[in-house]
């Protein structure tokens, strides 16, 4: 997505750890103009795929996954982030490891707001490592709910998350994939399938 791209070249900075800091855009401050183009581009690439529910983690997915659940419309949910793995009660719980924090949490999320027949499409602001992706696919396969797409606002594809889901065989799609990444430049994937 052109716009998202261009959005981290001028915005976006790149911090030691291979972390991209977007707080003026997306992660602190969110742009609402950009945030509706993504809902668009989000509802565009996965219309017609059937989705009753965008689900994605708190804090930051949020937004993004309410803006493309606004262009579907369709209800999003979101897993919460608890700090231990044993909680108990009505609730699918995955275990996740956070890059960012570099600590472990369980994604949790009651029962009765994902379903058997759910087809889902996964959403949040980044995919790195895929850990919280996969905490989510966990949560929807306890559900029995079926995942029919992913998708990341930036996909930072030298971490190889995007690529080793897509080879399990999911439809990942990103806004925006950066190859690779220092103080000096950003280099962006090439993709065919974004036209905003
Ligand atoms: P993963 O689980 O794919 O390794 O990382 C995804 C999660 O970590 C996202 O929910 C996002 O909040 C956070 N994250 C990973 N890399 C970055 C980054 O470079 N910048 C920011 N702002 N968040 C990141």
């Amino acid at each position: 997505m052109r716009l998202m791209e261009e959005k981290i070249l001028s915005e976006g900075k790149v911090l030691p750890g291979g972390v991209l800091k977007v707080g003026s855009f997306l992660n602190q401050q969110i742009d609402c103009r950009l945030l509706k183009e993504m809902g668009r581009e989000i509802a565009r690439l996965f219309s017609g795929c059937g989705i009753t529910k965008v689900m994605t983690i708190e804090s930051s997915g949020i937004a993004v996954a309410v803006a493309a659940g606004m262009e579907l419309a369709v209800p999003v949910v979101f897993a919460k982030k608890h700090r231990s793995s044993n909680v108990d009660g009505q609730i699918y719980s995955a275990p996740v490891h956070s890059f960012t924090h570099n600590t472990d949490y369980a994604a949790v999320v009651s029962r009765d707001y994902l379903r058997e027949d759910d087809v889902v499409l996964l959403v949040d602001d980044f995919l790195a490592t895929g850990n919280a992706f996969q905490g989510l696919i966990l949560l929807c396969g306890q559900a029995g709910a079926r995942v029919a797409g992913i998708c990341a606002a930036v996909e930072k594809g030298f971490q190889n998350g995007g690529d080793a889901l897509r080879r399990a065989g999911y439809r990942v799609e990103s806004l925006a994939v950066i190859d690779e990444m220092n103080e000096d430049k950003i280099v962006f994937r090439p993709q065919a399938s974004t036209v905003l």
